[in-house]
């Protein structure tokens, strides 16, 4: 069994990883040249490190990462919710009682070292796919380099590129109006390893402790605004200033983001499968997006494993892709509610949020927001290590 993997971002190293580790002979193609540097996911849900654990990459994940075992909901600089990891005792939460805030860059980083120490090859770099063809008892990958040929590819090339294959196109993907300015910053709070959602009438701003004494501030900003915004550093401090009642003077460059969503109709077609983003897209405002990629790619591994052991598709794979897709269509509904409730409405999203958490027990906001609906945080084959 020779698997072709399409995109060596965080998902589709830590299949490489996984298949060297498990014995499946791969290669993997990407189109850059150098690997992403740029910020994004700061969250390793207990989910996803209960499905990375038999890996190492959950052991070098927790070397690196901060454990965040606390969230609280602040009215006007007031708590009026406090969120506990660990006091779920039930599924992931059980074993791994905190989510692991740590920049994608360095999880990235954990991943390429764990796939190096299992012997994957390198991924051939600078290398565009640009078409995937299944000729049924194998497959033909185009690109810009020539053909590559796999007795599977798997693409996980993210959200750019499901152009490539018929398998990425099909599905429905929704753009919401929401703009977000974001950046990673010196901590000058005193809120130590707590993670702090403001509710204020001018829209939602986010306060994620990061290792290193670092903090993300993440804050709504008007619809369409942001994308245009000369400064959107001067901006961010502003939300700060007025949401947080901090001085914001850590914040000296920030970046802006929008948000959509999508689920692809299948994750697998024939000899074809897809993976994180390229499956599906969640906004990231529910914090969920490359987690789920993550278990995507730790749960199919084994399976691709057994293709090549036996030479027959396993008959799991089916269930595979139903719990895969149900998992990214609930992650999307709480991040679809995360994003409508932190939006600036006077104070109409700040209430709906405020009412929303008021009214779920705590116990079960933490079960959400760790990812405990999803159905391989509880799957008996990734029941992690005792610790
Ligand atoms: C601002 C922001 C904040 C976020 N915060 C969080 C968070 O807190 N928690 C969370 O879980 N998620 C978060 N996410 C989502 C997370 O970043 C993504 O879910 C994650 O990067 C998806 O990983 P991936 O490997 O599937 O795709 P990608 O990271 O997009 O990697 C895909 C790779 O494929 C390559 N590629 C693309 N097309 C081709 C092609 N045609 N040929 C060859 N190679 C190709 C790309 O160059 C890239 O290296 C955030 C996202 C953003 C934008």
């Amino acid at each position: 069994m020779h698997v072709v993997i399409i995109g060596a971002g965080p998902v589709g190293m830590l299949l490489g990883a996984e298949f060297a580790r498990l014995g499946v002979e791969h290669v993997t193609l990407e189109a850059r040249e150098t690997p992403g540097a740029g910020s994004r996911a700061i969250g390793i849900h207990s989910a996803a490190l209960a499905a990375m654990s038999a890996s190492g990459v959950t052991d070098r994940i927790l070397s690196a990462c901060l454990q965040v075992r606390e969230g609280e909901a602040r009215i006007g600089g007031r708590a009026v919710t406090t969120i506990r990891f660990d006091a779920v005792r039930t599924g992931s939460l059980a074993s791994f009682p905190f989510v692991a805030t740590l920049p994608q860059a360095a999880t990235e980083t954990a991943i390429a070292a764990e796939a190096a120490g299992h012997g994957a090859p390198a991924p051939q770099r600078g290398v565009q796919v640009l078409d995937v063809i299944d000729e049924g008892s194998s497959c033909r990958v185009i690109t810009d380099r020539g053909e590559v040929r796999g007795d599977a590819v798997v693409i996980a090339a993210g959200s750019r590129s499901r152009h490539i294959s018929s398998l990425t196109r099909e599905g429905t993907r929704r753009a919401y109006p929401d703009r977000y300015v974001m950046a990673d910053v010196p901590d000058d709070t005193d809120d130590g390893p707590r993670a702090i959602v403001h509710l204020h009438p001018d829209g939602v701003l986010e306060s994620f402790p990061l290792p290193g004494g670092l903090r993300r501030y993440v804050a709504w900003h008007s619809p369409g605004s942001a994308g245009s915004a000369p400064d959107p550093a001067a901006d961010l401090r502003a939300a700060v200033t007025r949401r947080a009642g901090s001085s914001g003077d850590t914040i000296t460059t920030a970046s802006t983001f929008g948000v959509g969503r999508f689920v692809a109709r299948r994750m697998l077609r024939g000899r074809v499968l897809a993976i994180g983003d390229a499956a599906h897209e969640v906004s990231p405002i529910g914090g969920q997006g490359l987690n789920l990629g993550l278990i995507d790619a730790a749960t199919l591994a084994p399976l691709l494993a057994e293709w090549g052991r036996t030479g027959e598709p396993p008959a799991e794979l089916a269930a595979w892709e139903r719990r895969r897709r149900s998992a990214a269509r609930t992650a999307a509904r709480i991040a679809a509610l995360n994003t409508v409730a932190g939006r600036g409405h006077g104070s109409l999203g700040a209430a709906t949020r405020l009412a929303g958490i008021r009214l779920a027990p705590a116990r079960l906001l933490a079960h959400a927001y760790g990812m405990g609906f999803d159905p391989d945080a509880r799957a008996p084959h990734f029941r992690p290590r005792t610790r």
